[in-house]
């Protein structure tokens, strides 16, 4: 819009559009999607163990990795994330997990370390396209999921040394136990809950960190889950996530107190949930396509079955909450990217949005599929799985709705 009909540049800055660069990333995830990892899908869900192969690919064309990654933060309006994530996901989300996992230990480290920490461990999380390795974060525990404040991890520092002592147990880590870098939320003071909070990078091999019982799931199959032991792990005092004296005056401030926003947990999840919500966009838009495309094959009473209201109905719907979903995911990476406030709680309003779509469209694929779509036969079945973690993980919907609540009232909404 110009000038000249009476709007300035500012104003004609809104726009939908996506950029070439946009697209042709879209493109090229799509292509390995749709090439790799799907034809694969089956398989690695069957097994339950971590695709290596598949994440060995990934790292030769350099989706995966720490180049690749930075590629997807650069761009200024933060969608080329969320992009990068549905279309991965749209090939299946268990291996896109095992693939994408590893980008929440580094959101952790992005934002809690300093500029010479993130050099130091991102790429070790990646390893080489020859020999790729994972990270984990690892936050919950067995009595603290929802309640991050009731972490029990405790990071004592010995002051002789120069290092740092973990002791604790995670639970459900993604990566947990076979990552190269595993980052720890730990309580450095149990008596400022949250407030006391610190992330710490446990390097590759060290003693003390050993992997718990790995977790047999509903879905997500391919991607590992596991719980992390830490007894008497020691780190150097360098793995401190943002060095000590900024730590130390975080809990001075802390016990002033005085409220902070850098919890280190919640500070990370603020980063990463938009790109979760992406990853369920991309389950949902998954059972859509394939569901209209049988619908529109199916024959019953003499007719393709799309052709019945009730089932034309269904995929309209299905294309409205997913194309909705996909906004609101959209809205928020673009805030977080521009480093706008989430006055509304946006971060947590497009995880919401899209977990529950992507949880009641896969049902829905399902019924359009009838008796097929109850098998595993058929990949409905198997997105329908994986999409019901994205009402549980990273927050889980009744959280999301408190956050949401709190944000929009200032009310302390229990
Ligand atoms: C496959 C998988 C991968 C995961 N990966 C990771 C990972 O990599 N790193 C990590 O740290 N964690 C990970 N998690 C853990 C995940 O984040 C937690 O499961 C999640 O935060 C919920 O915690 P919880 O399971 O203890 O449930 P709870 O907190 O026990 O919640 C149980 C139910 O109570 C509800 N509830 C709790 N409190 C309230 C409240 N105040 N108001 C209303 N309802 C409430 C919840 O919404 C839920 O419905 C993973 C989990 C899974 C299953």
């Amino acid at each position: 819009m110009s000038a000249e009909n009476g709007a300035g540049d500012g104003e004609a800055q809104f726009n939908l559009e996506l950029s070439q660069d946009q697209k042709d990333i879209r493109e090229w995830v799509h292509g390995f999607a749709e090439g790799v990892v799907r034809p694969a899908a089956h398989e690695w869900d069957e097994r339950e163990e971590t695709p290596w192969p598949v994440i060995q690919e990934a790292a030769k064309i350099g989706l995966y990795g720490f180049e690749g990654l930075a590629q997807f933060w650069m761009d200024p309006t933060g969608l080329t994330m969320p992009i990068v994530n549905e279309e991965l996901f749209w090939g299946d989300a268990g291996i896109g997990m095992s693939i994408m996992g590893t980008t929440l230990a580094v959101a952790a480290i992005y934002s809690s370390g300093t500029p010479e920490q993130l050099a130091e461990w991102v790429p070790q999380c990646y390893g080489g396209a020859d020999d790729p390795k994972v990270g984990a974060f690892c936050s919950s525990e067995p009595d603290a999921g929802s309640d991050v404040s009731a972490i029990r991890t405790t990071a004592r520092y010995d002051e002789a040394k120069d290092e740092w002592v973990l002791n604790g147990q995670k639970a459900w880590a993604t990566n947990g136990g076979i990552a190269a870098v595993h980052v720890i939320i730990a309580s450095v003071d149990r008596e400022l809950g949250a407030r006391g909070h610190a992330a710490f990078v446990i390097p590759p091999g060290t003693k003390g960190l050993e992997q718990g019982a790995k977790v047999k799931k509903h879905g997500l199959r391919a991607s590992h889950t596991a719980d992390v032991h830490l007894d008497d792990c020691r780190v150097p005092g360098s793995c401190l996530l943002g060095g000590k004296e900024k730590l130390d005056e975080r809990l001075a401030r802390a016990r002033e107190g005085e409220s902070s926003r850098g919890q280190a947990a919640m500070k990370t999840f603020e980063v990463s949930r938009p790109t979760v919500g992406s990853q369920a966009v991309g389950i949902a838009r998954a059972a859509y396509e394939y569901s209209l495309d049988y619908a529109k094959q199916r024959e019953q009473f003499g007719r393709p079955i799309v052709e019945n209201q009730a089932i034309g109905f269904a995929l309209a719907d299905m294309k409205l909450e997913i194309d909705a979903a996909r906004l609101l995911v959209w809205r928020a990476a673009w805030m977080g990217r521009t480093g706008k406030d989430f006055d509304n709680a946006e971060g947590s309003m497009s995880k919401l949005k899209a977990g529950e779509v992507a949880v009641w469209a896969t049902e829905r694929a399902i019924q359009i599929l009838g008796g097929n779509g109850y098998t595993r036969e058929y990949p409905v079945e198997r997105m329908h799985r994986d999409a019901k973690i994205y009402t549980i993980f990273e927050g889980t919907s009744e959280i999301q709705r408190l956050v949401i609540s709190r944000a929009i009232s200032g009310a302390r909404v229990r």
